[in-house]
């Protein structure tokens, strides 16, 4: 399970959308379900696909604070491993069976890739959008406990009073996105060690 927090103004329908466009096509079918704030894509290969194995990978996108939360599952395989394993055989046999079953092999490649392909659309979206792994603007602030001012993370006293803002500033992995305390030394979330 790979779980990535994009901050920033975005909705979980800006990924459903991009992930449609890219991979409700060709030899792939996707689908969205569920509502505004909590949805999935669920990407399949097409019954009936005319070349390689079968495989199936759903992605969970769901709102929060000050962002969204993506989820890619397990991806599902059914046959993808016998269909390769079928084209190197062949392939022993008689080379020359490879010419037929080059279809197949692009596919089942293709269906390999599925998941850092997912990552790519969903990383480039959030690029697009102004999205990122860091604090959004809003909550990258801390709010004085005396005076009520909202500080910059990373300011050592209130820019208003001058009381000590203390080490309550959170920061995030930046690998993954999530809020993480600065004693912490690696991240929770994806085990990525903090600086
Ligand atoms: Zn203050
Ligand atoms: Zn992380």
């Amino acid at each position: 399970m790979d779980r990535r927090i994009f901050h920033g103004n975005i909705q979980p329908n800006d990924i459903a959308h991009a992930l449609m466009a890219e991979f409700n096509r060709g030899n792939l079918h996707a689908q969205v379900v569920g509502g505004q704030d909590k949805m999935a894509v669920q990407i399949a290969t097409r019954m009936g696909s005319m070349s390689g194995g079968q495989t199936a990978l759903t992605i969970n996108i769901q709102k929060m604070e000050d962002g969204i939360l993506v989820e890619a599952g397990q991806q599902a395989w059914f046959g993808v491993a016998a269909s390769l394993g079928q084209t190197a055989i062949s392939a022993l046999r008689n080379p020359f069976s490879l010419l037929s079953r080059l279809d197949d092999l692009a596919q089942d490649i293709e269906n390999i890739q599925l998941n850092e392909n997912v990552w790519k659309v969903i990383d480039r979206t959030m690029a697009t959008l102004g999205a990122s792994h860091a604090l959004s603007e809003r909550l990258s602030r801390i709010t004085c406990a005396f005076c009520g001012t909202a500080n910059p993370v990373g300011e050592g006293s209130c820019i208003a009073c001058g009381a000590p803002l203390g080490d309550a500033q959170p920061t995030t992995c930046p690998k993954c996105g999530f809020v993480v305390s600065t004693k912490e030394s690696t991240c929770p979330n994806c085990q990525q060690a903090l600086p």
